[in-house]
């Protein structure tokens, strides 16, 4: 079944004919110099320079690759002069918003011309290749072959030889966790998505711009420069020409290395930039990373960690500490929060901070949290079945991952393999740009009577979006958020009316990070009860915390 042609662009678009072959006709009418194309209209008074500062502007909708490619070969084709060609034909990607799916089709655009030879009228055929393997091999070839390492190298040579006043930049980029969009949108559409990259950076790059696919995802561009400015500008503009396909949601990651010896082997800078781009990843507001030299002590850091941390996790070297949280009111233990902590035989304890980022990129985080609800729920049962009154145990859950795998079934087996009030066990998630996936995942664990806490509420942009859209039922207000806020007039006004927002929305609240009495009073005044921090309790060995809330609440 072909795809419904959005309302917006019928009336742009005279005919529209869809034949038994498959082919989609376009007729387009041309009237008054105006080129009505599927995304835009754009006025081509003037000469082939307008419509080559239109092909490069932000006007056309990036959708439109399809027109824009046959406009670009209009260009240079030297047609919009008004030289005799009047057929054109190309194989190009197309991709228009809300009209179905991303194809890769030939497209013919057949021009009509008056007899002053202005183009009047433009008849697209539009035939798109269906499952057709031959095509989709000529595309792999492309990647694979004329684009090779080996040619890429000497057309990235050739290009700085004949550039030795500009300065060169090896540009890499790649999806964010690539893997989630395989396992979110399926392999097909991640491998369009690639193809889409390819062809659209035919589109961007110049001759002198060579661009190769490496790997993967990883995609490689070399292009001389004058000004940084131009440099960025030129990335922002592959950034937002690749972004959005398809309504598909992935973030592009970018690494730069910039040449200051060209004696250098090329894929020297290949590497830095490739280091640059590894080292950006996680971080939640940038996502372009220049090279310095400094970078290779972090990556060794990285490494270390990477190598490690699979033994660790047999040798039992992570463990579980606790917490507990305070009712400031009461002074007794209501809870208490798991925390990893890696006790290296030879390093001593590794803070978390060092190795939870580098685990939520390479996904063994999955394999850590897990590991440690698992020992918050023995620790649970544990407590049960020697006759201490429990308290809730909150776990972390790496935002990261969570829609990639069943959670809810995999804590609901838990909870029964251990046979637990479901009570018992208490998720916080950490605040996110992307709140559409986290808020399926905590209305259904609500649903199944899970407690949902927001972990470091205001430490980032988004806090309030997500406490709008998503049904958590308590917030924790951040550290950094309260020792910030407390030192003003202003900042203290803010947490007591975050705090009575969240009351008044019917959100329960835990103020982490509580170090003095002062912001304890405080707190409490505000109408904040519970808190967790150093003021009250470090993180202790899970082995000590039973004692602990014995003795706290008897
Ligand atoms: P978080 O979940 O916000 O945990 C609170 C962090 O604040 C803990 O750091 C805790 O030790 C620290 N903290 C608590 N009270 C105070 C205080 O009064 N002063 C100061 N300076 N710090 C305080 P920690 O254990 O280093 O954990 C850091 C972050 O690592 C956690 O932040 C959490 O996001 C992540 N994390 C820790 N364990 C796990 C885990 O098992 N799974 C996942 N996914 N993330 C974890
Ligand atoms: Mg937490
Ligand atoms: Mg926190």
């Amino acid at each position: 079944m072909l795809p419904e042609l959005p309302k917006e662009y019928e009336k742009k678009i005279v005919q529209m004919v869809y034949s038994d072959t498959g082919a989609i006709h376009l007729f387009c009418s041309v009237n008054e110099r105006k080129f009505i194309s599927l995304s835009d209209e754009f006025d081509l008074d003037g000469t082939e320079n307008a419509l080559e500062d239109l092909v490069k502007s932000d006007r056309v909708e990036k959708n439109s690759v399809a027109v824009l490619e046959v406009f670009s070969e209009c260009i240079e084709e030297g047609i919009i002069s008004g030289t005799e060609r009047s057929s054109l034909s190309t194989d190009i990607a197309i991709r228009l918003k809300n009209f179905g799916e991303y194809k890769m089709c030939h497209v013919r655009a057949q021009l009509l011309k008056d007899e002053q030879n202005r183009i009047t009228d433009i008849h697209f055929v539009i035939l798109p290749y269906s499952e057709d393997l031959n095509f989709r091999r000529d595309i792999l070839r492309k990647f694979t072959s004329d684009k090779s390492p080996e040619l890429y190298g000497k057309r990235i040579r050739l290009m700085m030889d004949s550039h030795p006043d500009d300065e060169i930049a090896f540009i890499q980029f790649d999806v964010e966790r690539f893997k989630l969009v395989n396992e979110r949108y399926g392999v097909d559409k991640a491998d369009d998505l690639l193809r889409f990259f390819n062809d659209s950076l035919e589109l961007i790059c110049r001759s002198d711009q060579p661009f190769c696919r490496l790997t993967a995802d990883v995609f490689m561009i070399v292009t001389p420069f004058k000004e940084r400015s131009e440099l960025l500008d030129f990335i922002h503009r592959v950034e937002s020409m690749l972004t959005g396909f398809n309504g598909m949601e992935y973030r592009l990651i970018f690494g730069v290395a910039i040449v200051d010896d060209r004696t250098l082997h090329t894929r020297r800078h290949g590497d830095n930039a490739s280091l640059a781009r590894q080292l950006i990843k996680g971080s939640a507001i940038e996502n372009i990373g220049f090279y310095d030299s400094s970078m290779k002590t972090g990556l060794k850091k990285k490494q270390i960690i990477e190598e490690n941390m699979q033994k660790a996790l047999l040798n039992r070297e992570f463990a579980m500490y606790l917490q507990p949280k305070y009712s400031i009111s009461t002074g007794k233990i209501i809870g208490a929060e798991a925390l990893a902590r890696w006790i290296h035989p030879v390093k001593g304890i590794i803070s978390p901070a060092d190795f939870i980022p580098v685990f939520e990129e390479n996904g063994f985080i999955l394999k850590l949290d897990k590991f440690i609800w698992e020992e918050a729920c023995a620790k649970l049962r544990e407590q049960l079945d020697l006759g201490i009154t429990p308290v809730p145990i909150s776990v972390n859950i790496s935002r990261t991952y969570i829609n990639s795998f069943d959670v809810i079934s995999e804590l609901k087996a838990l909870t029964q393999k251990y046979d637990i009030p479901v009570r018992l066990l208490e998720l916080e998630i950490t605040e996110s740009q992307d709140t559409a996936g986290v808020e399926d995942i905590v209305k259904k664990m609500k649903n199944e009577g899970f407690t949902m806490l927001m972990d470091d509420f205001g430490s980032g942009y988004s806090s309030l979006n997500m406490l709008k859209s998503t049904p958590f039922d308590v917030l924790k207000i951040d550290r950094a958020f309260l020792e910030e806020f407390m030192d003003s007039d202003r900042g203290r006004k803010i947490i007591e009316h975050t705090i009575s927002m969240s009351r008044d929305i019917g959100l329960g609240i835990v103020a982490e990070g509580v170090e003095t009495s002062e912001q304890a009073e405080f707190l409490s005044r505000c109408g904040c009860d519970s808190a967790q921090g150093f003021y009250y309790s470090k993180p202790i060995p899970a082995s000590e915390f039973n004692s602990r809330l014995v003795e706290v609440n008897k």
